[in-house]
């Protein structure tokens, strides 16, 4: 707890540099770490790779927001969608 509590001081002390918050507003620092840890739940969404479900041989979609994009003989070298920033795993080499 005693380690917890230190780690949140810290993020409220990073939130009133970075958002340029009142410090002795406790609504407006509660609000702007909420606005912090939303956007960095945002960022580690959007790092984690998705998977592509549906492939064709020129365009692809964007497992996160749906966006059809370019690829080359069904293969996608995006490692990222283009449209909306999420990551994309990999794609398995087909066998055969
Ligand atoms: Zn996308």
């Amino acid at each position: 707890m005693y380690e917890l509590a230190n780690r949140l001081r810290e993020v409220a002390d990073e939130v009133d540099n970075d958002y340029d918050v009142d410090p002795y507003n406790t609504e407006q620092r509660c609000l702007a770490i909420l606005e912090a840890a939303n956007a960095i739940e945002e960022l580690s969404r959007k790092e984690t790779p998705m998977k592509i479900t549906e492939i064709h041989v020129d365009e692809y979609f964007c497992p996160a927001c749906g966006a059809e994009n370019n690829c080359d003989q069904g293969h996608v070298q995006d490692a990222y969608c283009p449209a909306c920033g999420q990551r994309l795993l990999p794609q398995q080499p087909k066998e055969g």
